[in-house]
């Protein structure tokens, strides 16, 4: 159990950032790599692969797991770049649910792989899915992933559909000119699934031009408006940035907008990248190396100690807005 401690400002009961919300979820990301190459996320050159060596090993993560379950984090979310084009993954994923502590493991995916697979990730212990789908459109998703075929995406999802995962939910970016003119479309769908969709706004994580694609959710929250009458649900267990509200169908609509409406006093999270780097808030370049401590021959105890030490370094509101844009990519870090 965490012992209090005038010098830090995390708290006993859940380690806390400045915010003063305790910690509970570690996003990590297991590579760098990926199947697809979405525009606003990766360029279309590629991005100089990490080397291998680099890339942290499972037992690695494990060990950070077991360190941030001693801290009382109990939900952890398995990212990438496309975390199933990791060989193995759904071995790490297995190893994962059993440390003790571990109350909710998710993954995050472009869906693609999913099918095949579905089955063993349930199996493994994975209990929600996010699944990425900014297009219904086959063209423009193709255009969207840079080659991604949609039919491929969407059996990926059937299959998930058909196994008892907790919880699958649809994430969309919305992107001015882009997709935009498809939120109506994309809510249906969600609701013919039973799914709960939600609408990201882009970030400037070092993507491009990314400020012309960007749209308020603001915007979109208006244009769903104009057609439905939305009602305010509760958030979902208090956790987590996305603001929730449901058509009068019982669609649920989820708004991550990190942009236009800041979220930071929610936020309750902690992000390892795939090179083993503890980053305390996605819109600050800064920090953690936590593969030097962990390769140094540092155990449970030294990682538990960076990961409070980037607990206390979460900034209280974030610099989006300030003209900043991430050194680096969302596909290295994970969303
Ligand atoms: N490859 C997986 C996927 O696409 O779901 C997992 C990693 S991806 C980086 C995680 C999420 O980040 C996806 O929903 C993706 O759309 C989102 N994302 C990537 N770049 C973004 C950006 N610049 N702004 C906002 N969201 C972004
Ligand atoms: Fe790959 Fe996901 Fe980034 Fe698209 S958003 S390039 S699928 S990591």
């Amino acid at each position: 159990m965490i012992r209090a401690d005038a010098e830090t400002n995390w708290r006993v009961d859940g380690v806390s950032g400045n915010n003063g919300k305790p910690v509970s979820y570690l996003r990590i990301s297991v590579t760098d790599l990926c199947n697809f190459r979405c525009f606003y996320c990766r360029p279309a050159e590629g991005v100089e692969k990490i080397p291998h060596s680099e890339i942290l090993r499972f037992e690695e993560i494990a060990l950070t797991v077991r360190a941030a379950a001693g801290l009382g984090i109990r939900s952890f979310r398995v990212t990438g770049g496309e975390p199933l084009v990791r060989r193995g993954i759904v071995d790490l994923l297995r190893q994962l649910a059993a440390v003790p502590g571990v109350e909710d493991l998710a993954l995050t995916t472009n869906g693609v792989l999913l099918a095949g697979m579905a089955g063993r990730l349930r199996g493994a212990g994975v209990g929600r899915l996010n699944v990425s789908l900014d297009s219904l459109r086959p063209e423009r998703f193709s255009s969207i992933t840079r080659g991604g075929n949609l039919s491929a995406a969407l059996s990926g999802l059937e299959e998930a559909l058909a196994e008892d995962f907790g919880e699958i939910k649809l994430n969309t970016v919305v992107l001015r000119g882009v997709n935009d003119d498809e939120i109506f479309e994309l809510v249906e769908f969600a609701g013919r699934l039973n799914l709960c969709l939600r609408f990201i706004e882009t970030m400037p994580m070092g993507g491009g031009r990314g400020p012309d694609w960007f749209v308020s959710l603001r915007e979109i929250k208006r244009m769903l408006g104009s057609r439905w009458n939305l009602e305010l649900v509760d958030r979902r267990g208090g956790c987590g940035p996305a603001e929730y509200w449901r058509t009068p169908e019982g669609v649920t609509v989820g708004f991550i907008a990190p942009i236009s409406s800041c979220f930071c006093s929610s936020c309750n999270r902690l992000r390892l990248t795939a090179d083993g780097m503890i980053r305390p808030c996605l819109a600050s370049d800064r920090e953690f190396d936590l593969k030097r401590v962990i390769r140094s021959g540092g155990g449970v105890g030294e990682i538990a100690e960076v990961l409070r030490r980037a607990i206390s370094a979460k900034p209280a509101s974030h610099g989006f807005g300030e003209g900043f844009v991430s050194r680096r990519r969302m596909v290295s870090i994970g969303g």
